[in-house]
């Protein structure tokens, strides 16, 4: 694609970098047809094509964000399914962060969003909060019946049918809190390693199961775990809402707690359970590329991330009961199979340790769940998990995995068969309970 930056643009990092990724766009839009929102709404501007021309236009003639390509880039998932298709290497990721952040910096949304979405920024990532929030959101989940559902598919959402949104994902009841920050695990029998695990936020809260699951696999195996202490939200919330000022700041402190863990004591990885958080610490180092003191460190640690099943897979796991009567739909996040490329050790893990696997029909579609995507934009995310779950449907599952939090609520949000995590599946055959019945 041909663009036409000035000199003095171009002398911005920023501008350069998007200067580059346009140019590689060759406006094949193969990237069309495996676009959610372009399958589901048939609007060239909700497609990737359509975006990139929009964020273009944007930052060539350097525009305020209009309501036009702010109503367009809300809309895009960030399920990065274009860039597993795009044949040019066109690096939407880095393009539409980007998009969204000057829309932050520049965009005035109405008050009432403006306030929804600076509540949510401020809550999610902070793990006390979204206990309280929750709990009170159980209270009320009944209030939900009485907002008003949406006629119109693909209007822009009115606070309403946000709040709707909200209350329908608060659980009916929490379970209590896990380990604390600072805990450590030690590895049985021989010590074959040494890990940190990312305590996440959200997860922490809904499901401290899952990473129980992935400590009990780790130390059985030999592998000793750590919490670190003082680590917080990897800023994979904020960064998607645009609101880079605070993203910078999580991975910067994460970054700094993570290697002092690593330089006195040693660690192999920093695993992650939840694949929209790994996808962000992995991308870290281009996150903070041009801050010199931090543009190695976030190298570093972005070296060090792993996503649970990617180490898992680099040691031998000793499974000590067969589950081969039990079907299991593999849901693969997009942050899994698009964010980060991994699209089998899951589905071997899980075949290697018993299991009957099965994929899901139109697996690169995303569920709609994309970090806060579902409170924002729930008509479109509902259509999309609809239509996930049909597809899960058709393999007839036992049980469905995934590697991620957002997704495995969301589906769970329209199916009775249960959502479990992967590694969950993989304590179990190892030696671990069963999952799915908590
Ligand atoms: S990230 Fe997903 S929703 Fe956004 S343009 Fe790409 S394929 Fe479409
Ligand atoms: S597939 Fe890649 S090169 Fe083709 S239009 Fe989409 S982003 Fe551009």
């Amino acid at each position: 694609m041909k663009t036409e930056f000035s000199l003095a643009q171009l002398a911005d990092p920023d501008i350069a970098e998007a200067d580059k990724i346009l140019r590689a766009c060759v406006h094949c839009g193969f990237c069309t047809a495996t676009c959610p929102t372009y399958v589901l709404l048939g609007d060239e501007l909700d497609s990737p094509r359509g975006r990139i021309y929009l964020i273009k236009e944007m930052l060539e003639k350097n525009r305020p964000p209009t309501v036009e390509v702010v109503k367009h880039i809300d809309r895009c998932l960030s399920c990065l399914s274009c860039m597993t298709t795009c044949p040019s290497g066109v690096n939407y990721m880095h393009l539409v962060d980007q998009a969204r952040a000057r829309i932050e910096r520049d965009y005035r949304r109405p008050l009432s969003e403006r306030l929804f979405r600076a509540a949510l920024a401020w809550i999610l990532p902070r793990p006390g909060l979204l206990r309280a929030g929750m709990v009170l959101g159980r209270f009320g989940r009944p209030l939900a019946a009485l907002l008003p559902t949406p006629k119109a598919a693909w209007g822009t959402p009115t606070l309403l049918q946000r709040i709707k949104a909200l209350l329908a994902l608060s659980p009916a009841s929490l379970p209590p809190p896990g380990p604390a920050g600072g805990s450590i695990f030690a590895a049985k029998g021989e010590k074959r390693g040494r890990v940190a695990l990312l305590q996440g936020c959200a997860q922490q809260v809904l499901a401290p199961r899952i990473n129980q699951a992935a400590i009990n696999v780790l130390t059985r195996h030999g592998i000793e775990v750590v919490l670190v202490k003082d680590e917080q939200c990897c800023g994979a919330l904020t960064h998607h809402l645009g609101r880079d000022d605070d993203a910078l700041a999580r991975a910067r402190a994460n970054i700094g707690v993570w290697l002092r863990e690593a330089e006195q004591n040693g660690l192999d990885a920093i695993l992650v359970t939840t694949s929209g958080c790994g996808t962000v610490i992995k991308d870290y180092g281009y996150m903070l590329r041009e801050d010199r003191d931090f543009a190695g460190p976030a190298a570093k640690i972005s070296a060090l991330a792993k996503d649970i099943t990617e180490y898992l897979g680099s040691i031998s796991l000793q499974p000590t009961q067969q589950h081969s009567d039990i079907v299991i739909a593999y849901h693969s996040a997009c942050s899994l199979q698009h964010g980060q490329k991994i699209t089998q050790a899951p589905k071997e893990l899980l075949s290697k340790n018993g299991f009957v696997v099965k994929d899901v029909p139109e697996s690169h579609l995303c569920c709609g769940s994309a970090g806060t995507y579902n409170i924002l934009q729930p008509d479109i995310a509902n259509k999309l998990r609809d239509r996930k779950v049909a597809n899960i449907a058709m393999v007839k599952p036992d049980m469905i995995a995934a590697g991620n939090i957002g997704c495995m609520v969301q589906i769970a949000g329209g199916t009775s068969v249960p959502v479990v995590h992967t590694v969950e599946l993989l304590d179990w055959a190892t030696g671990g309970p069963r999952p799915g019945l908590n």
